[in-house]
Parts: structure tokens; C-alpha cells; sequence
């Protein structure tokens, strides 16, 4: 067997600074919460064709939880994360500890207001303030010419690079598609922890999506009757529990009430305690 290619590790700021110094530009940096899965290699293998040199961060962000229980039972799979961040070529995984992102008496908030009013920030209280603070200090630490998020998290893609933007922050923030599963489910860290039932039963957001995409090509600008295509293929889901449905403009996330250019079409479902969700934009 070949050497599997083994990425180095820094588990403070200080050893982050220095294994960067000198390293080769520009660099491609991925943030993640681990539990890594084929989205996040995806988002790796793009960096590392980018790039001279890749950095994968893992950290479970308590800040940007809303629910204590959610970030409780938040799947940690050290050993195959670092060895997905192997087989993806990485060369620095940055594993902080909560101390080294956040050191005793730190005390700001990165907070982008238009952009989390609704969808996830509506729902998530609090929960894109953690999102855009640890995700500035991540940036600003790396000191990296790119950065990649998945289209998955659209509101966070949205708001990320808000922030970079408006804080001259000079990483390029770069999005990647949404990778799926054969069924259509979007892969996800909390998908383990679905029962069968609801995991057969998830791909209903991304069905819902494609009936609403449907309606779409077939004419359909209307964002109730749009929103209605996408409840009405998740009510055929009994496990399924709508949180909300969302057609929105795709660079201000405002409601759409009749399209006249791009939307985003979003959703939140949550099977049991376990909450999904999933996006596609329309052209
Ligand atoms: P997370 O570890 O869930 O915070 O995700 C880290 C990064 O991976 C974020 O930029 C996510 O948008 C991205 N990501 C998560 N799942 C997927 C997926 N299925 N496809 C593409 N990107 C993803």
C-alpha cells in the first residue's frame, strides 16, 4: 500500500500562524464542523485543485448553536475526518480547541442584519452571529486567498460573504454545489442520526424542490403557488414537519411575491428532533 499522505495538525493559534508562514500561496481554506462526509471532501478536492497549499478547519462552533441538544449530539469522527482530510490531499488541519478560537474575554459579535432576517435566522436565533463571528476570526487567522462554502447552506454563503465584503476581509469566498445522494438527499452530518423511517422518508425536500422547479419551467412566477408546490409534495411525507418553505431573491433572500428574474427556492423539514434542509436556485 502506498503511504497514505498524512496532513499536519495545529491545534492553537499560535501553531496555525506558524505552519502557514512561509507556506506556499496562494491558500485554499475550508471550514467545516467535521463529521465529514462526501459534501466536505468535495469542497477539499476543489481547494486542493486550486491551491498550493489547503487548509481544512475543524470546529463544532457552540456559538453558532441554538439548541444545546443539537450541539450535544453533533456527530465527532475525528479519526475519519482526518483521514478524509488525507485522502483529499489537505496539508494543515487546524483542530482548535474553544479556548484558542474564542480566549478568555472575547467579547464581539459579528453580526450581518438584512441577510439573516428570515429563512435560517429567523428560525435559528442567534445562530448567523456565530456563523459570521467564527467564521471572521477563521478567515483572519488563515489569512487565505480563497475560502469555500457549499451552496447547501445558502444563507450562510449569502452571509459569509457579506461579512468578508463589508469587514475588507480579502479572502475570495467561493461556492460550491450542493453533492447528494443517489435518492436525492442532500448530504448532511445530521443524516446519521435519522432512523430508516425518516431517512427513506427524506428525500421528500429534495421532491418538493423538483415540484417546484417543475412549475417553474412549466411558467409558474407566482411565490404562493411556487410555495405550494413545495408543502404539497412534503404533506404526502407524514414524517415530514415543514418548519417553513421559501421563495426567495436569490441576493437579498427577501420573500418573492411575483418572479421576475432568479429565485431561491429553500426549505426547512424536520423529521422528529432531527432538522434538514435543503435549496435550489431557479434561473
Ligand atoms: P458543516 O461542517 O456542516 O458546517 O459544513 C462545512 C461546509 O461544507 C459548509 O460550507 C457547508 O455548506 C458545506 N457542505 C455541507 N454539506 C454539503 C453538501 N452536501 N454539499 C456541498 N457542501 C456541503
Amino acid at each position: 500500500m502506498p503511504d497514505q499522505h498524512r496532513p499536519r495538525i495545529a491545534t492553537t493559534r499560535a501553531g496555525l500562524r506558524a505552519a502557514l508562514a512561509g507556506a506556499p500561496r496562494p491558500i485554499g481554506l475550508v471550514p467545516t464542523m467535521g463529521a465529514l462526509h462526501d459534501g466536505h471532501r468535495a469542497l477539499l478536492e476543489r481547494a486542493r485543485r486550486e491551491n498550493a497549499t489547503v487548509v481544512a478547519t475543524i470546529f463544532v462552533n457552540p456559538m453558532q448553536f441554538d439548541n444545546a441538544a443539537d450541539l450535544a449530539a453533533y456527530p465527532r469522527t475525528e479519526a475519519g475526518d482526518l483521514a478524509i482530510c488525507g485522502e483529499a490531499g489537505v496539508d494543515l488541519v487546524f483542530m482548535p480547541g474553544g479556548d484558542e478560537v474564542y480566549p478568555p474575554g472575547f467579547d464581539t459579535t459579528v453580526h450581518v442584519d438584512r441577510l439573516t432576517r428570515g429563512l435560517e435566522g429567523e428560525h435559528r436565533p442567534g445562530h448567523f452571529d456565530g456563523v459570521a463571528t467564527v467564521v471572521a476570526v477563521l478567515l483572519n487567522l488563515a489569512g487565505a486567498e480563497r475560502a469555500y462554502f457549499g451552496q447547501k447552506d445558502a444563507q450562510q454563503l449569502l452571509v459569509v460573504r457579506r461579512m468578508a465584503a463589508d469587514l475588507a476581509i480579502p479572502t475570495e469566498v467561493i461556492a460550491c454545489p450542493t453533492v447528494r445522494d443517489r435518492d436525492g438527499l442532500a448530504i448532511s452530518s445530521r443524516n446519521v442520526r435519522l432512523t430508516p423511517a425518516q431517512r427513506a422518508a427524506a428525500p421528500v425536500l429534495h421532491r418538493a424542490l423538483r415540484a417546484a422547479e417543475a412549475a417553474w419551467r412549466a411558467g409558474e412566477r407566482s411565490g404562493d403557488a411556487l410555495r405550494r408546490a413545495m408543502l404539497d409534495a412534503l404533506a404526502a411525507e407524514p414524517l415530514a414537519d415543514p418548519e417553513y418553505v421559501s421563495v426567495a431573491e436569490p441576493a437579498t433572500l427577501r420573500e418573492v411575491d411575483e418572479a421576475t428574474g432568479p429565485v431561491l427556492l429553500s426549505m426547512a423539514v424536520r423529521f422528529g428532533e432531527i432538522r434538514l434542509i435543503d435549496n435550489l436556485p431557479l434561473a
